[in-house]
């Protein structure tokens, strides 16, 4: 099968959507879609886990003990173990609810705090799973317009080490909901310069 990539350029950083799995990439760091207790479980988060090696999860639990628990929208940093890529920063998307309960706000805040984190720590590059819509329920084609929102907002507003964010989408319908809510945000002009 021929390798789908769509990619554009904000600012001074390139923004990348393709399909496969978040744990093989070399980014400088990959996000993981966690849940408050930072503790592993299924979906994405189960799968850093098992490939970053029990040095991630002891690093989540200190964090867990120093300062509680994350609270949704927020985000945290530690090694990538054995991963490629050298940290894992972990966010917590929202359960949806109906989208009457922050659900945008909560769901742009955790794209938001994971790059300011990302800018922070000097990384040039990031990867982001399609957080909340895996068994957090948030709609793909709701929740791909807020990643990709929150994510052009940020790269064009703040001034960041950042340069390249990938955003890895494991199945093709995924891969299609970002691919066509980043067309919609070109094609509406929003936030991407002419270039
Ligand atoms: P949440 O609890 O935030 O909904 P999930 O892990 O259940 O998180 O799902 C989030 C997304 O991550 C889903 O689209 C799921 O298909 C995807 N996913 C699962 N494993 C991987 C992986 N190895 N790489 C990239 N995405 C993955």
């Amino acid at each position: 099968m021929k390798k789908q990539v769509v990619e554009v350029k904000i600012n001074q950083a390139k923004l990348i959507i393709i399909q496969g799995d978040i744990t093989k990439q070399d980014t400088d760091a990959i996000v993981n879609a966690a849940n408050s207790g930072l503790m592993g479980g299924g979906g994405v988060d189960g799968a850093i886990h098992r490939a970053g090696g029990p040095v991630v999860l002891e690093e989540c639990k200190q964090i867990v003990a120093r300062q509680g628990r994350l609270p949704t929208g927020k985000a945290v940093i530690t090694t990538g173990g054995n991963l490629k890529a050298r940290y894992v920063i972990h966010t917590v998307g929202p359960i949806w609810h109906g989208g009457n309960k922050g659900e945008p706000e909560l769901l742009a805040s955790a794209y938001r705090e994971s790059l300011k984190l990302a800018g922070e720590n000097h990384l040039y590059s990031i990867s982001f799973p399609s957080i909340s819509t895996g068994t957090y329920g948030y709609p793909i084609d709701k929740a791909s317009e807020v990643a990709i929102g929150s994510v052009i907002t940020s790269l064009r507003e703040s001034i960041t080490s950042v340069k390249e964010v990938v955003f890895v989408l494991f199945d093709s319908q995924t891969f299609r909901a970002y691919s066509s809510a980043l067309e919609k945000i070109v094609e509406t002009g929003d936030r991407i310069p002419a270039e």
